[in-house]
């Protein structure tokens, strides 16, 4: 057994670490009060390669390991958690849907640019009946000549009004249960294809967040990933590799938690000494250090399970269950380390606490984490 990461990875870390402190780290505050997409970083992300670590050269990416792209979703969420989470939901899912699933042509005409950070990947699966239970979704997908014909509503789309493909669930044959959902590639502007306004949200506010709207939206059916009746089993795929990337930002959060109660705790003097110095603070530094270092664990071996080809689906479920209910925790530890001051708006524990708990929510509550999990416990 071998817990240390390769020289390469520990090289990622470092740049991506000097990237997010020189780039994201002092416009995190302004495009979360802003609800701004910051575009011009996504630029700097496409050049530095982040936007395709893991996807292979051939593709436009940079054909790092999974491993490499979790390291990565980390420190950006460390600094800011809509920015790791936006590059999470780009690579883990959009693209690597594309990658897994998708023809030689779809890869060379939808991944490369998406890959090279050019063009910006979405997932489109909720409902607004349909959250949890994604058989209640309504979406349908007819064929009609050379085109599939999409009409249906989905809701809390990341990305959703900005994003350049669209990757989109809907029935292709309803009476066929699990196996008559299909899964389609539909690029920004395809006629019928509204994308909504973007929802103003508690937290994660810079991550651009909307319904998209299908009326009778054509799309050619070259466009189809995979066969009719696959989009199940591909958007299970997406959740198994999007969760490791939740995960990941949660360890972020919780890495940043840290950070800041550490140095406000050994600041803040009361009573004539620092507040670390009370047994009462320092004990919640504690539990904030040991859960750390187990949600780390837990997500890093998810990703190196990944990267081995081994089953990953469950493992996947407990280090985002783990790390996000630990994340939400602590950052609420966090702001009570810092007292009053951690309630004012331009304290980073503030923020944190704030965009934690969405990973209890997104890709599957906690609750369907906990289905996935005990469904494999008890097979
Ligand atoms: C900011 C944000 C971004 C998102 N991004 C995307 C995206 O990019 N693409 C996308 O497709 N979706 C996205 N979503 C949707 C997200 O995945 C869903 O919100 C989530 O799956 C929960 O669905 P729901 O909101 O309909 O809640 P519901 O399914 O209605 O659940 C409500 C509550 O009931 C519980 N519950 C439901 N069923 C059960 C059960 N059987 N047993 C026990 N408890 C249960 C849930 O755990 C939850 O606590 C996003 C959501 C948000 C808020």
């Amino acid at each position: 057994m071998d817990f240390k990461l390769t020289e390469e990875q520990e090289l990622i870390r470092r740049n991506i670490r000097e990237f997010a402190l020189k780039h994201v780290e002092p416009i995190a505050a302004e495009i979360d009060e802003n609800s701004r997409h910051p575009a011009e970083l996504f630029a700097k992300l496409a050049e530095g390669d982040w936007m395709g670590m893991p996807i292979p050269q051939q593709y436009g990416g940079a054909g790092a390991d999974y491993l490499t792209h979790i390291i990565a979703v980390e420190e950006l969420s460390r600094s800011c958690s809509s920015t790791g989470f936006t590059v999470s939901i780009h690579v883990g899912i959009a693209c690597m849907l594309l990658l897994l699933f998708g023809n030689e042509e779809q890869k060379k005409k939808y991944l490369v640019p998406m890959a090279k950070g050019k063009h910006l990947g979405a997932f489109v699966l909720t409902e607004p009946g349909a959250g949890t239970d994604v058989m209640a979704a309504t979406t349908t997908a007819v064929l009609n000549g050379n085109d599939y014909v999409l009409n249906g509503t989905k809701t809390f789309i990341s990305n959703g009004p900005i994003a350049d493909t669209y990757i989109v669930f809907a029935w292709t044959d309803k009476s066929a249960g699990r196996k008559g959902m299909s899964c389609f590639i539909v690029p920004k502007g395809s006629p019928g294809l509204k994308p909504g306004e973007h929802f103003k949200k508690m937290g994660l506010r810079s991550s651009q967040t909307s319904e998209v709207v299908f009326k009778d939206c054509r799309i050619p059916k070259e466009n189809i990933i995979g066969q009719p009746g696959q989009g199940m089993g591909i958007a299970m795929t997406g959740f198994d590799h999007g969760r490791v990337g939740i995960a990941a930002q949660c360890v972020g959060i919780l890495q940043a938690a840290l950070d800041e109660s550490v140095k406000y705790s050994k600041e803040r003097v009361q009573f004539g000494n620092p507040i670390a110095r009370n047994q009462a603070i320092a004990w919640m530094i504690a539990d904030m250090a040991t859960d750390l270092a187990a949600a780390r664990f837990l997500t890093y071996h998810a990703a190196w399970l990944k990267d081995q080809k081994q089953p990953f689906s469950k493992e996947a479920s407990m280090a985002k269950l783990f790390g996000a209910e630990a994340a939400m925790r602590h950052t609420i530890k966090a702001v009570q380390i810092h007292g009053g001051y951690g309630y004012i708006k331009g304290q980073k524990v503030e923020r944190l606490m704030r965009d934690a708990k969405i990973p209890e929510i997104y890709e599957g509550t906690s609750e369907a984490q906990r289905m996935v999990i005990s469904g494999n416990v008890l097979r």
